[in-house]
């Protein structure tokens, strides 16, 4: 079997889905891998290191012969035309609103795997790539904040007079969040944190932080079975501003991270909110690509919105490439291995396996995934 590393062709995709350790276990698999020229690149992986342990370098013309194809973003329908039918195409499919681009994929004939909705579940842990890239999207976004921050975020006593410690304020304490905190208090901030499930009361207490939230009922019931949030109704959302409305007046930063599975992101942050900050305050929200928590956030900008200098970078993880990659590739490779027949060395797709019915997007001409259109096989 061949296995083709594409070369991310999104402007702003840094990352590749492949690093020196994953091609070395590919390669163990009795695979031969082929790595486009030019992949790694932005991840500080030059080429001459692929071919180091074994890769060929070569041009997106060696896609078509490849039965394994690994992305970071999903294939474009330029890019699926030089795929071959019944490849495996794995990558982050970004399904959801995208109903045409998965139905391309699956006249193709492609069977497609979109790494994101990997159960959470024990056994996937390690192919987990919303933990891996959160977690980074998490730090960053503390260090973006403190670069455009004209203070110094830890408390400093000097002989020539205190500086008092930055103010962070957390929205959403999952994966991305937790690492924001953690973060931001690496750094000496003061940090506190809001969320719609109870049980990240506790974690956030855990990392130092204080926490905030309009705690009622329906806050109580809040957290679904697989660990994430419900959207809230209008009545706790309400609540929830004026909370937020009082608290977010005393912080120099703040940072939003909140998401609901399938739907747009929560609106936490309205402009009267940021004009009620300090001056100087930065606000930097990881949700723009799912249409934003803070109103008024330019994706891939920083705007200045009532004073506050909002940053809206889109894939923040990806501004750590090198580490972002490095996980990523990771999290492929040990799915890939799932796939695996160790006495043939190749590709067999098991259509009863959990891991394979929650990711298989597209199968044998067919879109198959039930959330997508799809009537499983
Ligand atoms: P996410 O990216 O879907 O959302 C980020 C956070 O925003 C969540 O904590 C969510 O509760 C919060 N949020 C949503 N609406 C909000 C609102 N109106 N106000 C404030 N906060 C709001 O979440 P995630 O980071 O993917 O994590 C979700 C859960 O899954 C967490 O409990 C996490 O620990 C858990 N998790 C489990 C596993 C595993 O078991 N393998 C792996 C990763 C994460």
């Amino acid at each position: 079997n061949i296995v083709f590393v594409a070369k991310e062709i999104t402007d702003d995709e840094t990352r590749v889905a492949a690093s020196v350790e994953t091609v070395k276990k590919i390669k163990s698999f009795g695979f031969d891998v082929v790595v486009e020229a030019g992949a790694g690149t932005l991840s500080r992986i030059p080429d001459s290191e692929f071919e180091a342990v074994g890769a060929a370098i070569g041009a997106f013309t060696d896609a078509a012969s490849a039965d394994v194809i690994l992305k970071v973003r999903r294939p474009s329908e330029s890019e699926i035309s030089g795929y071959k039918t019944g490849a495996v195409v794995i990558a982050i499919m970004d399904p959801y609103g995208n109903d045409e681009a998965v139905a391309a994929m699956a006249r193709a004939g492609l069977s497609t795997f979109a790494m994101e909705l990997m159960p959470r579940i024990t056994r996937a842990q390690s192919m987990d790539v919303l933990s891996s890239q959160a977690n980074l999207a998490g730090y960053q976004a503390v260090i973006e904040a403190a670069a455009i921050y004209d203070r110094a975020m830890p408390m400093m006593m000097t002989a020539a007079g205190t500086i008092p410690a930055a103010k962070v304020f957390v929205m959403g304490a999952g994966v991305a969040g937790l690492q924001a905190i953690a973060t931001a208090r690496r750094l000496g901030a003061a940090v506190s944190a809001t969320d719609v499930r109870p049980a990240a009361k506790e974690q956030v207490a855990s990392l130092g932080a204080k926490f905030i939230a309009a705690e009622d009922d329906e806050f109580k019931a809040a957290e679904t079975a697989g660990g994430y949030a419900k959207e809230m109704s209008a009545d706790y959302q309400a609540k929830q501003a004026a909370l937020v409305a009082e608290h977010i007046a005393k912080q120099d930063i703040v940072i939003t991270t909140a998401l609901i599975p399938g739907r747009p992101a929560p609106r936490l942050v309205s402009r009267a909110m940021l004009a009620s900050m300090k001056p100087g305050a930065i606000a930097v929200d990881l949700a723009v690509e799912r249409g934003g928590n803070i109103e008024g956030v330019v994706t891939g900008q920083v705007a200045d919105v009532e004073g506050v200098k909002v940053v809206g970078f889109a894939n923040m993880a990806g501004r750590v490439a090198a580490s972002a990659s490095a996980l990523y590739a990771k999290n492929l490779v040990t799915f890939l291995e799932t796939m695996v027949n160790k006495e043939t060395k190749s590709v067999v797709l098991n259509l009863e396996d959990e891991l394979i019915r929650a990711t298989m997007l597209t199968y044998a001409g067919d879109v198959v995934h039930p959330a997508f259109g799809g009537a499983k096989k």
